[in-house]
């Protein structure tokens, strides 16, 4: 991902023809005071973060093993009219790739979206690691054989019983919807659904009120309807959730986590300001997040800070340093 810091300095030119996410490290110690890397078109970063913020940074980044929780949508990569086509802007992909190089810096994204599908579009380092379905799935980024983005997915860990509920679910829900045309039942690791989208409005409708009246209302299943749309869990979860055990998992000493949405309120609850965790509301509207930026392209300015912070004081991982690196390393 990076050039090795004990090959020959690349020139202007190498560093120019630099993709996102390969930055090399001759050009790191150009990344200072808010001159933005390779890939970088957000405007000056240092100079649009509150002081306070950037306070809060140099303290989440004096600690020892540190967790970067990021949302995708909204955070990452702006929010389009059509999900399939999102992409994490290139100043955060650049971000993203060179904390995720660091020791003692684990990055997860955490996301409502599949777990699969966000590894497949969001363009992150193989094994990244990434929690989907707001912490139902859970899996790093693989290569796949044709060279593309995959998940290796951790699996669901159901209870036996939430197992069993899930098996009668579906058994249930198939039955119901045996002989409606157009409507059909998938099973996700903690979840059964039914669609029926391609159904005669009025059959759906039926089907829908037998579901809700029948599978759907038993016990421990948690219930969302959307647009001829039937989601029936096994699994309460959320992203706060999911950072807990994260943080505990990966031993972390402090704790970051961005993010847009109302979802995104359960993790910035569960974070610990007293304990140099940090927490940033992406935009407009209540939170419980200890500082806000406005924008995507402010939360980009947020990571390369960051990014700024940890390069100063750690080498990337897997590249020793030895006499000849350079010497701001
Ligand atoms: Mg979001």
């Amino acid at each position: 991902m990076s050039h090795s810091a004990t090959g020959p300095q690349p020139t202007d030119a190498d560093r120019s023809a630099a993709e996102p996410g390969q930055v090399d490290a001759g050009a790191r110690g150009r990344v200072d005071g808010g001159v933005p890397g390779p890939g970088v078109d957000a405007p000056l970063f240092s100079a649009r973060l509150r002081p306070d913020l950037d306070e809060a940074l140099e303290a989440f980044a004096a600690r020892g093993r540190l967790l970067v929780g990021l949302d995708f949508d909204g955070v990452l990569a702006p929010i389009v009219v059509d999900p399939t086509t999102s992409r994490m802007l290139p100043a955060s992909a650049d971000a993203v790739a060179r904390l995720s190089a660091l020791p003692d810096v684990e990055v997860v994204l955490v996301s409502g979206r599949d777990a699969e599908d966000l590894a497949a579009l969001a363009g992150l380092p193989t094994g990244s690691r990434v929690v989907g379905s707001h912490g139902a799935q859970w899996g790093r980024v693989v290569t796949t054989p044709g060279g593309g983005a995959g998940l290796e997915s951790d699996g669901v860990e159901l209870s036996e019983s939430q197992a069993g509920l899930k098996a009668e679910l579906l058994r249930e829900t198939e039955a119901l919807a045996d002989g409606v045309d157009g409507a059909w039942v998938h099973a996700k690791p903690a979840a059964v659904v039914l669609h029926t989208r391609p159904a005669d409005p009025a059959a759906a409708e039926a089907l829908t009120e037998r579901v809700l009246a029948g599978p759907a209302a038993r016990d421990g299943v948690h219930v969302l309807v959307g647009k001829q749309v039937v989601e029936m869990a096994v699994l309460e979860v959320t992203k706060g959730d999911a950072m807990v055990q994260l943080r505990q998992s990966l031993d972390v000493d402090a704790a970051l986590y961005i993010g847009d949405d109302t979802t995104d309120e359960d993790a910035f609850v569960v974070l610990d300001a007293t304990a140099h965790d940090l927490t940033i509301k992406v935009g407009e509207g209540p939170t419980a997040a200890a500082y806000r930026v406005t924008d995507p392209d402010e939360a980009s300015a947020v990571l390369l800070r960051l990014v700024e912070l940890l390069e100063a004081s750690r080498s990337p991982a897997g590249h020793e340093q030895d006499s000849r690196s350079s010497p701001e390393v």
